[in-house]
């Protein structure tokens, strides 16, 4: 009998969302796997990111619904709240999700190795002083926050620490304006703490339709979050326990607390990838093709460190279509159109497609429908809170290109009409299909006005 040529089938770096669906998926074809993990197995999701954050999210809305309560009859009392408690749940329900994932590797015969890896070779690795060998190794480190190079940088947190504060601070200043800015503006306000949040743009949430970010700008400033647009952060300086920003105009801002939330880096550096041919991007980011295979044909990528859609389920999708393709010779590529994505703010948005922009520079002539209502909910609360919905058809083939909300449950119902996207669904067909009343959803299928060109809803 030959002995083997490599001590593992598959040896996956990095125990996130990608990481751990596509070990588990690879071991259970009968190949020998194991996964290295420098941290906690979970990654970014569970333990510094979706999990934790949506925990906080919700923790927040309870504000909102005793305040609307009182419109339905409810006699509240001033309720209190305390976040160290809130904390010590969440780090629970965080250590229970990391022996979950733990046992999951376990029960499908996956080792678990702690510590860094570095790549050493086109089938090796290095770990806690051991060299190992495989046939295939799959680099699935994700990303870290990263920060511009500001004086006094060394004084700011990132979502990383926000989610593990000892005290929440009285006020607070978050720098950006994408996903994780806006999320943890609508938490920290909404538990109270008095947000600014200072973006470099003229609004918020680039990339995302101009008609939602501005819907969600109002919203934001109506529940009292300072905008400061179009600014930019020149230095930090500590006094006491308090910080001091120095705008680019000269404007001093004060503050208890400031975090960065402008964006994240690839966990490539100092991996061994260049040194045997991995080719890595500018970012950072491993260059792979649609198979999710590197320049070196041994090694495979997927997830945030490939900086392609940095989405949990876009990382586990891309995890199994590598299994897929490698371990069930069954080449697979993920389809990276249509993915739908909500940003988790108060209130939160939902979408799936084209924006307006992209869907007139792709296609021309297109129909648009808008809809913007207050919420049931908050007719007897009184809540001065919005929805708007829109949908983007394609004039020449009545094809339903792009949807997006911004209101109440937007994630929970675009999820469903990514559905309809995905099964290229005609404006024909979503007139055709009956609604749920009362809901909002149901607008979706009522829109029956088309938009007169280049009428923006006012606010
Ligand atoms: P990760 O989950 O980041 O896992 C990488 C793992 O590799 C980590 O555990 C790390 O410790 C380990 N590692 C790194 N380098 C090494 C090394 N050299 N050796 C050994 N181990 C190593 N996405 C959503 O879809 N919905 C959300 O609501 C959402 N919210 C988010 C909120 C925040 C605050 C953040 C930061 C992200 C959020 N995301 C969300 C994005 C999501 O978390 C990521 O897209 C996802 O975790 C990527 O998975 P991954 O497997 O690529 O990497
Ligand atoms: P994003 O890329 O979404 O946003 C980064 C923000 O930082 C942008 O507003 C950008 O401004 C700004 N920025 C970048 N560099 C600077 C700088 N030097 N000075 C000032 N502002 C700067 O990154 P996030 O960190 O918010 O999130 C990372 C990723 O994690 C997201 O893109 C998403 O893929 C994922 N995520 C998903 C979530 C979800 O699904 N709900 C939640 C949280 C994260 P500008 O627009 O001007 O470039």
């Amino acid at each position: 009998m030959s002995l083997p040529q490599y001590d593992y089938d598959l040896i996956t770096i990095g125990g996130g969302s990608g990481g751990v669906r596509a070990s588990r998926l690879a071991a259970q074809t009968g190949a020998k796997v194991a996964v290295i993990e420098e941290s906690r197995v979970g990654g970014t999701c569970v333990l510094r990111g979706c999990v934790p954050k949506k925990l906080l999210v919700y923790a927040g809305h309870f504000g909102d619904d005793f305040e609307d309560a009182a419109g339905y009859g409810w006699d509240v009392p001033k309720p209190g709240f305390d976040w160290p408690k809130l904390i010590a749940a969440k780090d629970k329900e965080l250590d229970r999700l990391n022996s979950v994932y733990l046992r999951i590797l376990e029960e499908n015969k996956v080792e678990v190795i702690d510590g860094r890896a570095v790549i050493t070779g086109e089938h090796s690795i290095e770990v806690a002083g051991k060299s190992l060998s495989a046939k295939n190794i799959l680099v699935a480190v994700g990303g870290w926050p990263s920060t511009p190079d500001v004086p006094g940088i060394e004084h700011v947190i990132s979502s990383n620490e926000a989610l593990d504060l000892k005290q929440l601070p009285k006020r607070i200043v978050i720098v950006g304006a994408g996903y994780i800015a806006v999320e943890f503006a609508g938490i920290f306000d909404s538990l109270g703490v008095d947000v600014t949040l200072v973006l470099r743009a003229d609004t918020i949430l680039r990339g995302f339709d101009d008609d939602i970010r501005m819907c969600l700008a109002a919203e934001m400033t109506k529940r009292g979050i300072t905008l400061k647009t179009e600014s930019v952060i020149r230095s930090i300086e500590q006094q006491g326990d308090q910080y001091s920003l120095r705008l680019a105009g000269g404007e001093i801002i004060e503050t208890d607390l400031v975090m960065y939330a402008t964006g994240r880096t690839p966990n490539t550096a100092g991996l061994g990838l260049e040194e045997v041919g991995v080719e890595v991007n500018k970012k950072g980011a491993i260059v792979v093709d649609a198979y999710s295979g590197s320049a070196v044909d041994s090694i495979w990528a997927v997830g945030d460190v490939t900086d392609r859609a940095n989405l949990t389920p876009v990382a586990i999708a891309e995890g199994v279509a590598f299994v897929e393709t490698v371990f069930k010779d069954n080449p697979s590529a993920v389809d990276h159109s249509n993915i739908p994505t909500a940003v988790f703010s108060s209130p939160p948005i939902g979408t799936v497609g084209l924006t307006e922009q992209q869907a007139r520079e792709q296609y021309g002539d297109i129909d648009v429908y808008v809809s913007r209502f207050k919420p049931m909910k908050y007719t007897l609360s009184g809540r001065d809170e919005q929805t708007f919905m829109k949908l983007i058809v394609d004039a020449d083939s009545d094809v339903v290109i792009g949807c997006h909300m911004m209101g109440l449950d937007a994630p929970e119902i675009i999820q469903g009409l990514g559905i309809a996207l995905k099964c290229g669904a005609t404006k024909a067909q979503f007139d055709a299909t009956i609604g749920i009343h009362p809901s909002a959803a149901e607008e979706f299928v009522t829109m029956r006005e088309k938009r007169p060109d280049h009428q923006v809803p006012s606010i």
